[in-house]
């Protein structure tokens, strides 16, 4: 199989015609790639917490690149290009968003906020509004960074009461989009620990990538926690 992609946690192989296989690796990277570990496991978990959600938002009709989970750190998806675009939905302030501006860590924000983030480690994946997008050619029209912000929110409500029965709280979390040849909109990469936020509901716990990012250790016991709690 042609490797055609090699990101920061995830390899992409071409398939066949209409079909790619997205491996999971086991690289952990934070800061834009600046710092980097590898913890083996990490990606097999990350593929079946990501299989997971993916099967959950399809039930629930949000249209997704996801055909299916092979174990132990495989997807098959429907080939899609990729909008160069970070779809960011917030429940909580932390992370970027208290040291951009002044909320308080911690603070509730209701209703969610969504923003774009254009994908250049290089520029540190700046926020845009939509002329900015637009502009970049990172999609043609206002009308499918609505599509875009409807879906967040949609997936946000799914997720969220989903992982409330889990005792987990979704406090962020990243998407990303891609078209497929026939112009379709679907969701795509992945959604694991890697690229959301998860706090225990009761003690608050941190359960996500922001142990590696500020050193808390057992980033893997966390991760495995997170996969118990949602396949159980
Ligand atoms: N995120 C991501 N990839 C990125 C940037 C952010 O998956 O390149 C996720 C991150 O895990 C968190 C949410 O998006 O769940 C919001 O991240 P934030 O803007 O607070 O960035 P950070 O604090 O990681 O710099």
């Amino acid at each position: 199989m042609k490797l055609l992609y090699k990101g920061k946690a995830k390899s992409v192989y071409e398939r066949d015609e209409d079909t790619y296989l997205i491996e999971f690796r086991d690289d952990l990277t934070a800061g834009d790639g600046a710092k980097k570990d590898t913890k083996a496991g990490k990606g097999a978990l990350n593929a079946e917490i990501s299989a997971k959600f993916f099967e959950i938002l399809k039930e629930k009709g949000i249209d997704t690149h996801f055909i299916e989970f092979q174990p132990p750190n495989k997807h098959l998806v429907k080939k899609v290009r990729i909008i160069p675009l970070e779809v960011i939905c917030r429940n909580i302030a932390t992370g970027s968003l208290i040291r951009r501006y002044p909320f308080k860590e911690g603070q509730e924000l209701s209703p969610p906020i969504v923003e774009f983030g254009y994908k250049d480690d290089k520029y540190h994946d700046p926020m845009v509004n939509d002329e900015i997008a637009i502009a970049l050619g990172a999609v043609e029209k206002k009308e499918e960074l609505d599509k875009m912000r409807e879906i967040t929110l949609k997936v946000n409500d799914i997720l969220t009461e989903f992982l409330k029965d889990k005792g987990i709280i979704l406090v962020d979390f990243k998407l990303e989009f891609g078209k497929d040849k026939e112009g379709n909109l679907l969701l795509a990469d992945e959604i694991s620990p890697d690229t959301c936020r998860f706090w225990d509901a009761t003690t608050k716990e941190i359960l996500d990538k922001d142990r590696f990012r500020k050193d808390l250790g057992n980033v893997l016991e966390f991760y495995r926690e997170v996969r118990e709690r949602i396949l159980a």
